[in-house]
């Protein structure tokens, strides 16, 4: 998306400055303090390590996949239609998504 790199997975994905941002925003949402500088399966299966409640390791696992998703979104838009989606309207379609998701699929009900 920036045309400055060979557009490999990992640089659309991670490395570009966009995916960047989107992932800075998305760490910044969560409250967590996460320098994306592993490969994103380690990261993804780390998510499902960490120690905390089930309920909030699956949560991170999903809005992970969200990111890596409407990531690769945004880039098919940009690269195929007409639309080039800002940080922020790819952060907000994360947090609609995810919300929905886990309020309606992951039995958290009491998500607010
Ligand atoms: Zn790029």
């Amino acid at each position: 998306m920036c045309f400055g790199s060979v557009e490999t997975p990992i640089h659309v994905l991670r490395e570009c400055p966009f995916a960047s941002k989107v992932w800075d925003e998305v760490f910044n949402w969560c409250g967590l303090k996460f320098a994306l500088n592993v490969p994103i399966k380690l990261f993804l299966s780390s998510t499902l390590q960490l120690s905390v409640a089930i309920e909030l390791r699956n949560a991170l696992y999903s809005i992970s996949l969200a990111t890596l998703w409407f990531i690769w979104l945004a880039r098919n838009e940009h690269i195929f239609g007409s639309t080039r989606l800002a940080v922020d309207k790819v952060v907000d379609l994360i947090k609609f998504h995810t919300f929905g998701w886990l309020k309606n699929r992951a039995h958290l009900g009491n998500l607010a």
